[in-house]
């Protein structure tokens, strides 16, 4: 993942939202070095929720935004997740983190609507250690009345890899959220086992076709073949079906020409801070009124 941040650094000189290169340092050294500072960065108010507008693919309004975490660490600059939560993880920070995350994606529902901006989902992700935790369940029922969201606003999003792991743990958890009346995604579809078992087990209501899978649209006919064949067996089991990494206009028509129902990726916009997304808004409305 430290080779996709140098990457997404790379091309992105036409933001300030540039990711931190890392040197050649070590994993490990990385890893001794970051923990410490993971452990103050809740209470230094380090962590950022930036937000990534979905389409729907039919009229191209927003139909809701991904919630994803960054560390906005004191000298190494912006940090994308995928440098840090596995140490948050390992460490056992994940709830904590996570809990916070959920609380500020929450508050940002209901500053829009304050705001007066259309409703639209609110999607967040989860951990593993997350669904493993109870107390996920009463604080998502607390969020949800404290923000006075409708449940029916807020998607959460899992991998699969999570249910394959802890499975008889895993499935009262999502059956109770999924009773709470929040929607669940399943995140990542179409990587590792992607078992159709799962999809009709699971009580999801979206699958997300992974970006490894958009990416060669339309070069490799195996991945057109693939997500086309994800997204007719998910609209055969009622689910609707979200692309993401989608980042040319082929890829747009390609999946809008298979039905695909939403559609997120840099096309559209990358994840960007609150207040950026705020103005993104008011250009999107005005020109899909
Ligand atoms: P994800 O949930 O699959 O999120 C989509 C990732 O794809 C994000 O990476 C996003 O920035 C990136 N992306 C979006 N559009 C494009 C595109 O067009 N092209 C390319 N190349 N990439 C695109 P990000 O933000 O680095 O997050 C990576 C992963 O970290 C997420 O993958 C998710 O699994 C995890 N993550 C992020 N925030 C949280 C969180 O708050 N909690 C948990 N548990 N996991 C999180
Ligand atoms: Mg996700
Ligand atoms: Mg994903
Ligand atoms: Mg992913």
């Amino acid at each position: 993942n430290a080779d996709a941040a140098v990457h997404q650094a790379k091309d992105d000189g036409r933001n300030n939202y540039a990711f931190y290169q890392p040197e050649q340092t070590h994993v490990i050294e990385q890893w001794v070095r970051l923990e410490p500072e993971l452990r103050r960065a809740l209470a230094l108010d380090q962590f950022r929720v930036f937000y990534q507008p979905q389409l729907d693919a039919v009229s191209g309004k927003i139909s809701g935004v991904e919630a994803l975490l960054r560390w906005q660490h004191p000298t190494d600059g912006l940090m994308p997740p995928g440098m840090f939560l596995p140490i948050i993880e390992e460490i056992g920070l994940m709830n904590q983190v996570g809990d916070w995350v959920l609380e500020q994606a929450c508050a940002q529902a209901a500053a829009w609507k304050k705001a007066g901006y259309p409703v639209f989902r609110i999607a967040v992700n989860i951990a593993g250690q997350q669904v493993l935790n109870h107390s996920l369940v009463t604080t998502v029922t607390e969020l949800l009345s404290k923000y006075d969201i409708d449940p029916d606003q807020l998607e959460l999003e899992i991998v699969e890899n999570i249910v394959m792991k802890y499975d008889d743990a895993a499935q009262p958890v999502l059956n109770e959220l999924r009773n709470l009346g929040v929607r669940l995604a399943l995140d990542d579809f179409g990587t590792g086992y992607s078992s159709l078992s799962y999809l009709k087990m699971l009580p999801v209501q979206k699958v997300k076709i992974d970006q490894s899978l958009v990416r060669d649209i339309p070069d490799d006919p195996n991945d057109e073949a693939i997500a086309k064949a994800i997204i007719a067996l998910s609209h055969s089991l009622n689910l609707s079906v979200c692309a993401e990494g989608v980042e040319t206009e082929e890829q747009k028509a390609f999946l809008r020409n298979e039905n695909c129902d939403q559609l997120q990726g840099y096309l559209i916009s990358r994840p960007i801070p609150a207040a950026e997304l705020t103005l993104w808004l008011d250009q999107h409305i005005l020109d899909h009124p």
